[in-house]
């Protein structure tokens, strides 16, 4: 009898297995690198400036390094091995393609941009978010038909009304993962936006839920990826996507570290 190492319930089948370990966002998609862990209570220096450190002020912290890139045991072994195969390919070809206009067209944090990308398989792209998102939170969200449009890998059944997924370009070397938080916004408390987002160099993405009328996420909205097939290839052209930092630890906080010191220095 093999010995089970990391026992768990899989986030995807919701089995409870031994977990394997997985890169999130996949190693090829810029996830190779040494990655500073820090616990909560470290985060958390970052973010009350109790010692005038700003949040992207790290040094000094205590965290455990990670060789190799951000992983996790999230997933059993065939889950981590099927989404890898159907969707993680196409998500890392997506990534280096991003990387490459970002890096050859020097584009400048805080402004939209524009572009076409040829030969894209968008469900895949989707459907690799949405695992990713599945990561960081539990039991797909309590949703079996969540579960199943991404454990079978033709399926493009899922409910675009309940689900809004919104896409921009990450500047920054800092990493902001998390699962699901509620933003409540003091003139509207009984609206919160409910959001889980995976931001990582040279993509991010948030996935809204049950999304608030009148409510503008940053970003490109990018649902319309679910209504492909698996095996469609196309030119898809994204209009209007923003290159944002990430500077704070808070969950689709994108302000430049200009507008953070501005405000710092207005709450003083
Ligand atoms: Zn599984």
């Amino acid at each position: 009898m093999k010995a089970v190492k990391h026992p768990g319930i899989c986030r995807l089948c919701g089995e409870f297995k031994d977990l394997t370990p997985e890169h999130i966002p996949p190693k090829n998609a810029f996830n190779k690198s040494t990655i500073t862990l820090l616990p909560i209570e470290e985060v958390c220096k970052t973010l009350a400036s109790t010692d005038d450190r700003m949040p992207w002020d790290i040094q000094g912290l205590k965290g455990k390094l990670q060789q190799g890139g951000h992983k996790k045991y999230c997933l059993c072994r065939t889950c981590n091995n099927n989404t890898g195969n159907w969707y993680m390919r196409s998500y890392t070809d997506f990534a280096k393609t991003i990387n490459f206009m970002i890096q050859s067209e020097n584009l400048q944090p805080s402004c939209s941009y524009s572009f076409t990308i040829k030969d894209l398989y968008p469900l895949r792209i989707y459907k690799a978010m949405m695992t990713m998102i599945c990561d960081l939170n539990n039991n797909c969200f309590g949703d079996s038909e969540l579960r199943d449009f991404l454990m079978t890998k033709d399926s493009n059944k899922i409910n675009n009304s309940k689900y809004s997924l919104y896409m921009h370009l990450v500047s920054s070397q800092a990493v902001r993962m998390g699962g699901l938080s509620a933003i409540v916004n003091i003139d509207n408390p009984k609206n919160p936006v409910l959001v889980s987002e995976m931001s990582a160099y040279p993509i991010g993405f948030a996935l809204y839920i049950n999304k608030p009328n009148g409510y503008t996420p940053f970003g490109l909205n990018v649902d319309c990826f679910a209504n492909f097939n698996y095996d469609d290839k196309c030119e898809v052209r994204f209009n209007g996507v923003p290159y944002l930092d990430i500077n704070t630890q808070f969950p689709i906080d994108f302000r430049s570290k200009d507008d953070i010191v501005q405000c710092v220095s207005k709450n003083e």
